[in-house]
């Protein structure tokens, strides 16, 4: 895309492109957020001591960062895999082709809605000044310029499952332990709240709603879990 663009200026793709990578950095902190919170909140539900609910809660903590990471790891690379594929099939293509290949071109700019003419002048145009990019641009949509960066992504995960898990787990372990829980249950409704605002401001969607999923999603899930922790406790302890 950047091919057709001036390069450095600040055009919508950048943008959108930003607004994407931010909300996914907010979606992986309630990650976070949540899933760390069911546990502690979890082994606060069977014990009062500190170890095992700081145990749980780093092991956790490292655990969905390392999935998380690995997940997005294995889908950016076969995402990249996929259009390098694609960006070599059109090389040779264009290398065995040429004339069908202008022909494609064309048809491609007469389906936007240029006139047969003008069409073939943009794509004679573009041919000659670099035909590798204008496909890549106009038939693949791919940018050969920036192709993801599975690394990037995975840290990028990484980085925002654990400051959500940091969150439940200074919440946690810093009050006295009679007030555990109920700390823990304040900040992790509050976050998600402000989580929930940021990432429905990021889509451009109303917040209420967004907020109100979120939060309900996530209290139930230090319910369910502090419950089950009671239960669970009581049975083997
Ligand atoms: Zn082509």
């Amino acid at each position: 895309m950047a091919s057709v663009t001036h390069p450095g200026e600040p055009h919508t793709d950048d943008l959108s492109g930003l607004l994407n990578r931010l909300r996914a950095g907010v979606l992986g902190a309630n990650d976070g957020i949540v899933s760390t919170a069911g546990l502690v909140v979890g082994v606060a539900g069977t014990t009062l001591a500190t170890g095992p609910i700081a145990t749980a809660g780093v092991a956790g903590m490292v655990a969905g960062a390392v999935s998380m990471a690995l997940g997005e790891y294995v889908s950016v690379s076969s995402q990249r895999d996929t259009e390098r594929a694609l960006l070599a099939t059109e090389r040779t293509e264009l290398a065995d082709f040429p004339d069908q290949e202008l022909d494609e071109l064309t048809a491609l700019y007469v389906a936007k809605g240029l006139t047969p003419a003008t069409a073939r002048r943009v794509a004679e145009e573009l041919t000659a000044k670099d035909a590798f990019a204008a496909h890549a641009d106009a038939e693949l949509h791919i940018d050969p310029e920036a192709l993801a960066s599975p690394w990037q992504a995975a840290g990028a995960s990484a980085a925002a499952f654990t400051l959500g898990s940091l969150l439940p787990l200074t919440a946690i372990l810093l009050p006295p332990p009679h007030l555990r829980v109920a700390v823990t249950f304040a900040v992790v409704v509050l976050a998600l709240a402000v989580t929930g605002a940021v990432s429905a401001r990021l889509g451009r969607s109303p917040a209420g709603r967004a907020v109100a999923r979120l939060v309900g999603g996530g209290a139930v899930a230090m319910a369910v879990t502090f419950g089950l922790g009671r239960l669970v406790g009581a049975a083997v302890g």
